[in-house]
């Protein structure tokens, strides 16, 4: 190397330090973007005073402002001040540029500008069935797999033996189990965004083997589960718990997993549990309404489906499953209380064919469940009385109890504007209280939208539309890691999840959410990480951290309802 090029890459080092993509992360903002009509705000998480938004095409200012006074915050332990570009109402891509933190990740304004990440994020559920070839296309080639799980058999804990396929559904998070609980939550929060959102979501063409067939995609995708779901229930109209194998497979892909997928139950009479079928009573009776239009012979199955699974949880109300029987490590998915998943039933049940005997159980049971709408939990799939409380609030029916539905109204409501409140003081505008950084704390942070946007149905209110935002604008990079947790959307997206595709494949499958933050450690690298992070900041981005890096299909659902609301 000669002198000169010596000399001059020595005065390029800076300037290449500079710009290097970790010095971004001090600015953190929506990396996917802002609605034309709605706030936009950036944080900067070190000092300094004034800050630019520069067009990204000709790096030309657009809009020049000071920053807010700094505020902690506690969740993180960042300071943190306030950009504030609302008033930018052009179309296009731009950036900030704070002296003193660089610039920032490239993000659009635009009327539509989730319209990409909801396809992403809804097609990523395409990227999760099994018994079938899985192809995304020429948009991420190389990301395939070969029809998986084809077989399947009755663990003895089912109180059956012999073959059982069940060939369908898709795989629930980073492991390649199938779970009725966690399909339960994560289909009816797909029904739903459909069922509230439909006008919106009918012409999006997920490019799914079944797009054009004359059913909305959406519907179409969520079928794919549902049509496993119904094949869990068993001829006295009860359903097993889940269909996974014994322990979980290494990370390979899923043609490549051997292992015996087996239908597993609670181990003693009656076998089946009451929480798995009173939540497919609970969606098999959304699908009677949604599929209606469509196929009504398909509507007419989920209907007898959905009534033969509350009669058999109305006679066996305490078939807990709690624990995976000996010689099964798969996810567990316990619950020992499934008085909620018949609530939930009870309302959708009610809700699709008026029958009294319904709404009389709902009235005698909703009033100990109206404190969990001010609680949402992290295990979205334990606790779905939040569910079954606003299906009734929503169902617009006549013969609702006028005083019922008034004190589940009010209930939400008042929840929703708690929850306004605390995000409002909240200096990451995000919903998310301290104790909230559990496991799957970003799908909380998505159903706090949901529970906003549902609210916002029930009583039209602009601040409830924002918040939800603002939980959006968490997810996709408005956070202390200045990180998108959706892979493959935004700039600077999380690339490790704990995906058995993923690691074994392509990397990494797109559209999927992270678990999020999780001050709980239940993993060897959240262990590992200093003792005295905030809760907010025990996160890592590698595959190893299942606590709180794995993807799951009830948080993915969430967000898709959440991006299904937000959407133009
Ligand atoms: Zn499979």
């Amino acid at each position: 190397m000669k002198l000169a090029n010596f000399l001059s890459l020595l005065i390029l080092l800076p300037a290449v330090a500079c710009t290097r993509k970790d010095d971004r992360t001090s600015i953190k903002l929506d990396q996917v973007g802002y609605p034309i009509d709605a706030p936009k705000i950036a944080l900067v998480s070190v000092p300094a005073r004034t800050f630019q938004v520069k067009r990204a095409g000709d790096n030309a200012v657009v809009l020049e402002g000071e920053l807010s006074a700094r505020a902690t915050d506690a969740n993180s332990g960042d300071q943190v001040e306030v950009a504030d570009f609302s008033s930018l109402r052009g179309s296009g891509t731009y950036y900030l540029e704070v002296p003193g933190a660089g610039r920032s990740w490239t993000f659009s304004i635009a009327s539509d500008v989730f319209s990409r990440t909801y396809y992403l994020a809804m097609r990523a559920f395409y990227g999760q069935r099994c018994g079938t070839a899985v192809d995304l296309g020429p948009e991420f080639p190389g990301y395939t797999h070969a029809a998986c799980h084809l077989e399947g058999k009755f663990h003895p804990s089912s109180g059956k033996q012999g073959r059982r396929d069940n060939v369908g559904g898709w795989h629930d998070a980073g492991d390649y189990g199938r779970y009725m609980v966690n399909s339960g939550i994560a289909t009816g929060t797909l029904l739903w965004a459909w069922e509230l959102f439909g006008s919106k979501l009918k012409d999006i063409k997920l490019n799914i083997p079944e797009s054009g067939n004359g059913t909305p995609d959406i519907l179409n995708e969520a079928r794919w589960n549902l049509e496993w779901m119904l094949k869990m229930q068993d001829d006295d109209g009860g359903a097993w718990h889940k269909q996974t194998s014994e322990r979980f497979s290494h990370f390979v892909m899923p043609e490549d997993d051997h292992l015996p997928s087996e239908v597993i139950g609670t181990g003693t009479p009656p076998y089946k549990g009451t929480c798995a079928t009173a939540d497919l009573a609970a969606v098999a009776a959304i699908a009677a309404r949604v599929y209606q239009p469509f196929d009504r012979s398909f509507a007419a199955t989920n209907l007898r489906a959905a009534q033969a699974a509350w009669a058999w949880a109305q006679r066996y109300p305490d078939a807990t499953f709690v624990k995976n029987p000996p010689g099964i490590s798969t996810g567990e998915y316990g619950d020992a209380d499934c008085g909620d998943e018949q609530m939930w039933a009870a309302a959708e049940l009610w809700r699709t064919t008026g029958e009294a005997q319904y709404n009389r159980y709902f009235i005698d049971h909703y009033a100990k469940y109206l404190p969990t709408l001010r609680a949402l939990d992290t295990d979205t799939w334990r606790v779905v009385a939040p569910m079954g409380l606003w299906a009734y609030a929503l169902a617009a029916r006549p013969d609702a109890d006028s005083h019922v539905l008034a004190e589940v109204r009010d209930a939400a409501l008042a929840a929703a504007r708690e929850t306004v409140e605390r995000t409002r003081r909240n200096p990451y505008h995000v919903s998310l209280a301290a104790e909230d950084f559990q496991w799957g704390s970003n799908g909380l942070a998505a159903n706090y939208g949901m529970e906003l946007l549902i609210a916002n149905l029930l009583s039209p209110n602009g601040t409830f539309v924002e918040t939800a935002l603002d939980n959006l604008h968490y997810l996709l990079g408005r956070n202390t890691f200045s990180i998108s947790w959706v892979t493959q959307v935004g700039e600077h997206p999380f690339r490790h999840p704990h995906h058995r595709p993923s690691g074994a494949g392509h990397h990494p499958w797109p559209g999927l959410l992270s678990g999020g933050p999780n001050a709980g450690r239940q993993d060897p690298v959240l262990k590992a990480l200093p003792g005295d992070l905030p809760p907010a900041k025990v996160y890592s981005d590698e595959q190893g951290s299942y606590a709180s890096n794995e993807v799951c299909i009830n948080w993915q659902a969430m967000l898709v309802f959440l991006l299904a609301g937000i959407m133009g």
